[in-house]
């Protein structure tokens, strides 16, 4: 006779793991499925507005695929190619402007966050994440059994820098910092950031996303400090939210460690179209100049709809207020097909919706639908 096994522990993890999925602070709901909703409104797909993800439509998805072509040729997929990752850290690190063995890479940034967490939290540790800001943080936190403090920011969301050092402890091991910050759009500066770090003993996790969009990056000066960690994805400037790729820019005390034990994290296919593409930034660069462009097109709009309150975004996406129920505007755009994300109630900003910077047409389908409803 077999032994008789016992998984009750595993439906238990299980349902602990679903309902901690249900009741992400924050964030209301995912996004709906396109397909769905279009059919139900008997509209198409394509007529459907994704403006929830902060996805990238200003990138020609034909040339990315091009790309795609040209970076497959002499590709031996049967083999493990450490050559690809270090020629990937080379272009990468021009890019960036940091050397290449500051460079950790990833499938998506969400992976690195995962990696960070996993290495440097454990058990009765604790995170600090200001507030409001990206869920993503604290669902990790939660997964590795340390506990996720928040603090939130100024009344004119600026960092409280003082805030969180007075919150700090020996059992704090990372404070993340989104720049510029998911939802409220505003980055934050390398003086503020550096105090942390010098006056905690936690490393810095600089969650730079969105960073192509502002007005700086940290990446430079994040390699001469042994705790800061600037974490970065092509899902957004290069809207390859598909292609799940992200990196890390840290000293290389760190960050070879973390490559040494992490080395295949992403396909050598990946490798070498990222490579590929870095080789004509320039394309890229016109398209997330179009974006900046736009964004100030749209808050522009979006101010000028009654009683709206807009923030300042350096990001590829704005928040905003209506003076109306913000859940009852979500519910009419979703009814004309056009999705943005309702950010819930939030600390210091309220209930907000955040849109995605859309093409011309499609932010102009937006703002006309809103200011009928609004
Ligand atoms: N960081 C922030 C602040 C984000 O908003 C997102 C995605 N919305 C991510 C990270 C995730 O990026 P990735 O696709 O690289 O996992």
């Amino acid at each position: 006779m077999g032994r008789k096994r016992n998984l009750n522990w595993l439906e238990r993890k299980l349902e602990a793991l679903r309902s901690f999925e249900g009741s992400l602070l924050g964030y209301v709901g995912s996004s709906p499925d396109v397909k769905q909703l279009a059919t139900r409104l008997g509209l198409s797909s394509s007529e459907v507005l994704r403006l929830g993800a902060n996805e990238n439509f200003f990138v020609d998805s034909n040339f990315l695929n091009e790309v795609f072509l040209e970076a497959l040729d002499g590709v031996d997929l049967r083999l493990y190619d450490p050559k690809a990752m270090v020629e990937l850290r080379e272009a990468l690190g021009v890019y960036v402007r940091v050397p290449p063995e500051c460079l950790v890479v990833g499938s998506g940034s969400e992976q690195l966050v995962d990696f960070i967490v996993k290495f440097f939290l454990e058990k009765g540790d604790n995170g600090i994440s200001i507030e409001p800001s990206f869920f993503m943080y604290e669902k990790r936190v939660w997964l590795s059994g340390a506990t996720l403090l928040t603090v939130p920011l100024k009344k004119n969301l600026f960092l409280d820098v003082e805030g969180i050092l007075e919150k700090v402890t020996q059992k704090t091991k990372l404070i993340f910092v989104c720049s510029p910050n998911n939802p409220t759009g505003n980055q934050f500066g390398w003086n503020e950031i550096k105090k942390l770090a010098d006056e905690s003993p936690a490393i810095v996790v600089v969650d730079e996303a969105y960073a192509e969009f502002g007005d700086y990056s940290l990446c430079p000066l994040a390699v001469n400090e042994k705790n800061v960690v600037v974490v970065r994805t092509f899902s957004k400037a290069f809207g390859l939210a598909g292609l799940r790729f992200g990196y890390a820019v840290a000293h290389k005390g760190l960050a070879s460690v973390f490559s040494e034990i992490i080395p295949y994290t992403v396909s050598t296919i990946t490798a070498r179209y990222v490579q590929k593409l870095l080789g004509k930034i320039e394309v890229v660069q016109k398209w997330i100049d179009m974006v900046k462009e736009e964004r100030e097109r749209l808050a522009k709009g979006l101010r000028a709809i009654n009683g709206m309150e807009v923030l300042d975004s350096k990001a590829n996406f704005i928040t905003f207020k209506p003076y109306e129920s913000a859940e009852h505007i979500h519910k009419e755009l979703l009814e004309k097909g056009i999705i943005v994300k309702d950010l819930g109630d939030l600390p210091l900003i309220g209930h907000c919706l955040r849109v995605t910077v859309g093409l011309p047409h499609m932010n102009d389908r937006f703002l006309k639908t809103l200011s009928e409803i609004a």
